[in-house]
């Protein structure tokens, strides 16, 4: 046991990559294309990827939201996850980065088991429960524009069963949420949220040093 957590350094992050990383031939093609766009900052790790993958295995998920898709990559991890009944709700703003996502999930055979909605996922989560889907998904994952994290967080809860699973990313904002000089509008959101979850009794969380900071949320 250890009473701290290691910051990973790149060497030690190459070797758990190098004896953990199960990234199949498509995943790794899809990050390669995205890591040469604007905005690729904007993908997950292949690390939180599989992390993701895992959790929906280990929840036995059928039922899958994404709340920020880009160009797939995360939402591909999931999906490849499902069986091969699931499905997966994609929201985005972004025509021309979910077509790359739509490109690769063809390749991977899972395209199927996408719906994607393309407008501002609030309006989008809001329809969602509108039209009864209330509780009805096992998993949500937000990683979009930070500013309307609280509205996403409360939408999903309601939109996610008993037992359900919620992963938000960028919780750390790169240090951000500690710099008492940081006054953007995502920080200061960020920041509200991280609180407002903490002392939310209708979840049991985790937060994990992984990537920029990932809570996990399961809902009571
Ligand atoms: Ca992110």
């Amino acid at each position: 046991m250890s009473r701290e957590t290691v910051t990973l350094w790149p060497e030690l992050r190459e070797y758990m990559l190098s004896v953990s990383l199960r990234e199949v031939p498509v995943l790794r093609e899809l990050r390669e294309e995205t890591s040469g766009i604007i905005g690729s900052n904007m993908q997950v790790s292949p690390e939180q990827g599989q992390l993701l993958h895992f959790l929906v295995r280990l929840i036995g998920g059928r039922r899958t939201l994404e709340v920020g898709t880009f160009t797939g990559y995360s939402a591909l991890w999931t999906a490849l996850a499902l069986p091969e009944d699931g499905s997966l709700t994609a929201c985005d703003v972004s025509s021309e980065w979910t077509g790359v996502a739509e490109r690769y999930w063809r390749k991977a055979g899972v395209n199927d088991r996408m719906r994607l909605i393309l407008g501002p996922a609030s309006n989008t989560l809001s329809a969602l429960l509108e039209s009864g889907e209330t509780g009805s998904f096992d998993f949500a994952f937000i990683d979009a524009d930070k500013e309307n994290y609280g509205d996403y967080y409360e939408k999903c809860l309601l939109l996610l069963r008993q037992g359900g699973l919620m992963a938000l990313d960028n919780v750390f904002r790169h240090g951000k949420v500690i710099d008492m000089d940081a006054h953007d509008p995502g920080t200061v959101a960020m920041r509200e949220l991280n609180a407002r979850i903490a002392a939310d009794e209708r979840v049991d969380l985790s937060m994990i040093p992984l990537g920029d900071g990932l809570t996990l949320v399961r809902r009571r």
